[in-house]
């Protein structure tokens, strides 16, 4: 089949992988003039990291990636409140975890397609008309093509959702906590493979040192009101009024904002849907069932997503129909697990109260003993899920 994928972050170039493995002819469209450099870093494990595995990208992912060797909070003043190994719970997971820029894990992903996936950078679709033999697509661009499925991985804020089902308002879910990410070159200190925090009621700021003398600072706050879209003045304005007051080193860090080379902030949403397609359209990544960034996996489940879609429509032989049911049959359960168990992590970043504020911090300090880490940790390492197999015949 002829499948139009729209986006190329990390659900769309892994579904078009898949795809294109299983005989089918994916095409990508995705907004952004080429791939995104720099942002964020994620944390990567669990069944997603058995995607990559299969897709022969983990030791590019481990070479470009970090080795986290100490997760460090402190107080205002700079004193240690607290700090854990997190190479430990690297343990629990059998090694099988690297924290890696989205954007370096987007990359590896979109390579591995080997320049054999028509993409078309620059674009977006506009409208969708699935007449149940064909989709009909507009791009933005002026051109109209069919295909014979549309898939929409164009992340939380899709396109194709609302044009396929309907307003956001239906499907996100704010969590009351936003997120604000940007980099700089030459900040000091560094410290190296050290995730440094400081903590307040209702607030967060955090800084990683990357490679190339970069350094990613990410702040989480409580919001409820609006986030000024595509407006990064009004964001940052935002932002230093959320951070005002704030100690350690977080004046000095704004300060340096005016340089960010990268600048993200959006709030924390969930999208929870009844199902993830309708007629000839699907969802698959943060546009269908985006767990939120506090649940730390949305890109690996995001891969899951996107190989699961592939290995039901090869099982199917065809049938779009039966493979979409099968998609969201073996996957719903998982989802509702991961993005119950986020809702849930809110206080660990920007806990509500000085209550929540102390027990944070002695939980913290608790996964500095080993055993308890790995308890306490352990089983959210492992996903219950088991990848169904691709057909005999088809790729590995
Ligand atoms: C601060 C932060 C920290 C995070 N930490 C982690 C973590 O530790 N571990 C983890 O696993 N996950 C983490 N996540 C979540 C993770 O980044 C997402 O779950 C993952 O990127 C989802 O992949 P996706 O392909 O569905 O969407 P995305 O990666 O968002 O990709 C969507 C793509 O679609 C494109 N696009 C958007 N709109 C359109 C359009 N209209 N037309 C065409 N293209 C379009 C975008 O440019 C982009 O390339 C974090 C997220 C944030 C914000």
């Amino acid at each position: 089949m002829k499948i139009l994928i729209v986006g190329a972050g990390i659900a769309g170039p892994t579904l078009a992988y898949w795809l294109q493995q299983t005989g089918h002819e994916p095409t990508l469209v995705e907004r952004a003039p080429q791939l995104r450099r720099g942002g964020y870093i994620v944390d990567f494990w669990g069944t997603g990291f058995d995607v990559a595995e299969r897709m022969g990208i983990v030791p590019r992912l481990l070479d470009e990636g970090y080795r986290v060797r100490e997760v460090r909070e402190l107080s205002a003043t700079g004193r240690r409140i607290a700090r854990f190994d997190p190479r430990h719970l690297i343990t629990s997971a059998r090694g099988r975890y690297v924290s890696i820029a989205r954007s370096d894990l987007a990359a590896a992903i979109y390579d591995s397609l080997g320049g054999g996936v028509e993409t078309i950078f620059d674009d977006t679709v506009t409208a969708l008309h699935d007449d149940g033999e064909r989709v009909h697509v507009q791009f933005a661009s002026g051109s109209e093509r069919d295909f014979d499925l549309v898939v929409g991985a164009d992340g939380l804020h899709s396109r194709v959702r609302s044009l396929a089902f309907g307003p956001d308002e239906q499907f996100e879910r704010n969590l009351g906590i936003s997120v604000a990410v940007f980099e700089v070159e030459g900040y000091r200190p560094r410290d190296e493979l050290v995730a440094v925090m400081h903590t307040q009621v209702g607030r967060q700021a955090l800084r990683f040192a990357e490679h190339d003398d970069a350094t990613m600072f990410a702040f989480m706050f409580r919001h409820e009101g609006e986030i000024p879209v595509d407006d990064i003045p009004a964001q940052k304005n935002l932002l230093r009024s959320r951070l005002a007051g704030m100690g350690w080193e977080v004046p000095e860090i704004l300060d340096r904002m005016a340089d960010a080379r990268t600048f993200y902030l959006d709030g924390a949403s969930q999208i929870r849907m009844p199902s993830w397609s309708r007629g000839r359209v699907a969802l698959v990544g943060d546009a269908g069932a985006c767990p939120s960034l506090l649940a730390g996996q949305g890109s690996a489940l995001a891969m899951i997503e996107a190989y699961v879609l592939a290995a039901e429509l090869a099982r199917a032989d065809g049938d779009h129909s039966a493979a979409f049911a099968a998609y969201e049959r073996r996957l719903a359960p998982l989802i509702l697990t991961k993005q119950d168990a986020a809702i849930g992590l809110g206080s660990a970043f920007a806990p509500r109260n000085r209550f929540e504020l102390l027990l944070r911090n002695a939980v913290l300090g608790l996964m500095g003993v080993p055993l308890i880490a790995a308890i306490a940790m352990g089983r959210s390492l492992r996903d219950p899920i088991t990848l169904p197999p691709l057909p005999a015949g088809r790729a590995v």
